[in-house]
């Protein structure tokens, strides 16, 4: 078998792969507004929002700029930390979507602190939970209350792409108003959804901006088990389908990811390798490349194993590798990981 060890797409959950082989399901039918339903409930609970979840045919970066674009007008004024390659990503979204952005740069694995979003004039804060391209977590709760303590107006939305179902998150608890997320990370459903979470304080604010994003328009039909547009609903039920396994377990489906992540960086750390982030993340460990190793040799021991890893970002492009086992790994495969790790290094 091949390890799929990218840090998205990611090993599909046998209940994804069940609830794909299902036959095809007309979008205005009763089981499908049912089941339109089933998921958005299933979606409230893995945000932790008594507010809504949007489910848009598309991929995570959609739901940022939907996400961006339905909360602030132009000209509003967004404060943007930028510490990777998709915290760079929020940033050209607000630039794009014509906000007065004002962007604070951290070298790539590091994350910004509460005393560096306390600034006072702003209408948003954009922060990435989980950034990918580094392996970094940010403090969410604690970057919230840094910013709203001195724009209580404020809007703080956050990327979850992959911190949805690794790491713990709650959005009114957290304080942060709206989330992005895919279906293709540690939902280990194929790609193709993305989701805007919005607690009540976002829904509010809610100022629709754009044709296929107007997601007030999608509101008034998800609301009813609808979409606007015809929606990728097969994915949708892959997504009901594991949301019902895992939700249940969470604490130990949590527990086992952060548990598998540290045992790549143990393995990374004995073999002297030097991670990149300060705080990890449990979606991905990013180590350094050695002294005169390139990326492209590293690749080549991993996939003469069958296994594929991913390399760095922006300007950790041939600087960095990545592995990943936010797919569906028992801890028996993790451990199986972990050797072909070591034996990747040993050639
Ligand atoms: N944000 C983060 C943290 C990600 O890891 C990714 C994908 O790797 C994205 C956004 C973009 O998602 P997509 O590739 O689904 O558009």
């Amino acid at each position: 078998m091949d390890w799929l060890l990218t840090p998205g797409p990611v090993r599909l959950h046998p209940k994804a792969l069940e609830a794909l082989a299902r036959p095809q399901l007309h979008h205005r039918t009763e089981p499908a507004r049912a089941l339109f339903l089933r998921a958005r409930t299933l979606l409230k609970e893995a945000f932790g929002t008594q507010g809504e979840v949007l489910i848009l045919t598309g991929s995570g970066t959609l739901a940022m700029e939907a996400l961006v674009k339905n909360l602030f007008a132009p000209g509003e004024r967004v404060l943007v930390p930028v510490y990777g390659k998709f915290s760079e990503r929020f940033y050209e979204i607000a630039l794009e979507a014509g906000l007065d952005v004002h962007r604070l740069d951290f070298p790539y694995g590091r994350v910004p602190g509460p005393e560096d979003v306390a600034r006072k004039g702003y209408r948003g804060l954009l922060l990435v939970h989980s950034e990918t391209s580094t392996g970094a977590l940010a403090d969410l709760p604690a970057l919230a209350r840094a910013f709203k303590a001195e724009n209580p107006e404020g809007l703080v939305g956050a990327d979850m792409v992959t911190s949805l179902l690794l790491k713990e998150v709650a959005l009114e608890a957290f304080g942060v108003d709206a989330a992005a997320s895919g279906s293709q990370k540690g939902l280990m459903c194929p790609p193709g959804l993305g989701f805007v979470a919005l607690a009540p304080r976002a829904l509010a604010a809610l100022r629709p901006r754009g044709y296929y994003l107007d997601l007030s328009r999608e509101l008034r039909a998800q609301r009813e088990g609808e979409s606007a547009w015809t929606p990728a609903i097969n994915l949708v039920g892959a997504v009901a389908a594991v949301l019902e396994e895992v939700l249940p377990r969470l604490e130990a489906h949590l527990e086992l990811k952060a548990w598998q992540n540290e045992l790549l960086y143990g393995v990374g750390e004995a073999l002297g390798l030097r991670p990149v982030p300060e705080v990890r993340s449990p979606a991905v460990a990013a180590f350094y490349l050695p002294e005169g190793v390139a990326y492209g040799a590293v690749k080549e021991a991993f996939a003469r194993r069958k296994a594929v890893i991913a390399g760095g970002q922006g300007p950790l492009k041939g600087r960095i590798f990545r592995l990943s086992l936010m797919g569906h790994y028992d801890r028996y495969e993790a451990l199986g990981v972990a050797a072909l790790f070591r034996e990747a290094f040993s050639d």
